[in-house]
């Protein structure tokens, strides 16, 4: 859909040292290019949050974390709350990353905590869902898709859900220089806007956003932007380059011209 404003999000994970998120972020911030149809975020590691933030303070770069806790405060040994992510000047965060579903084993159900903390603290949180390789072999993507759905947004109707963003990244592309075709993930964007549209209404699915993740490059963005339910893309090694980085923002937005 047209009014639907294409979003590129750089997650930087567990890369670069202080000086170099400073760096990139400044670059990033110089190199947008004026005017652009296309909102973008970048997510540092924590511990860069308070770098960042100053040199992106009042840019057309957002600040976004790569996880939160769904409790403010309290005895939780090593995590950070939603609400010091705006503290520090986030907007966004990520959550349900399968990176966290694989190594830190979280559940459907301690994401959809983490999604309410989220909106409730005002971020946009982006959703992350997508299948194995051997979910797809097996045929059951829609299936895995859907429980991730579920199990994150269930509950949400009546809350404000304005600032969710889903990304949708198969497994079996993140890191791996494997990219969903345009096609592919064209289908799988539209099963979860279905998806979106029987569970929280028209009104919802029509402007939450979908972004692609899993080897997003210069050379593969703009295909894939040019699939109506995919409506910008969450990257992970080729954000780390500003050059290349703002080169997939242009394609974002030529993508959905
Ligand atoms: C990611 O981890 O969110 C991601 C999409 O990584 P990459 O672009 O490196 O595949």
């Amino acid at each position: 859909m047209k009014d639907r404003r294409p979003l590129v999000v750089g997650n930087w994970k567990m890369h670069l040292d202080g000086a170099g998120a400073e760096r990139l972020a400044g670059e990033i911030r110089d190199g947008l290019p004026p005017g652009a149809s296309v909102d973008v975020g970048v997510c540092p590691p924590f511990p860069y949050l308070c770098r960042v933030s100053p040199v992106l303070k009042g840019s057309a770069v957002a600040l976004g974390a790569q996880d939160g806790h769904w409790e403010q405060q309290g005895p939780f040994t090593g995590w950070v709350s939603m609400a010091m992510l705006v503290d520090v000047g986030c907007s966004s965060v990520i959550i349900g990353h399968s990176e966290r579903r694989q190594f830190g084993r979280e559940t459907d159900d301690e994401i959809g905590r983490k999604v309410r903390a989220g909106l409730d603290q005002g971020l946009g949180v982006i959703l992350c869902v997508g299948e194995t390789g051997p979910e797809r072999d097996a045929g059951v993507t829609e299936a895995i898709v859907a429980r991730q759905l579920s199990g994150a947004l269930e509950g949400l109707a009546s809350r404000g859900i304005r600032g969710l963003v889903v990304a949708y990244e198969p497994v079996w592309a993140i890191g791996t220089g494997k990219t969903a075709t345009p096609a592919l993930a064209q289908e799988a964007h539209q099963f979860i806007r279905q998806w979106i549209l029987g569970r929280l209404g028209s009104d919802v699915a029509q402007q939450v956003r979908i972004l692609y993740g899993g080897s997003v490059k210069p050379d593969n963005m703009r295909a894939l932007a040019e699939m109506p339910d995919i409506d910008g893309a969450l990257v992970g090694g080729a954000s780390l380059q500003a050059s290349g980085f703002l080169d997939i923002v242009r394609q974002a937005a030529a993508g959905k011209g």
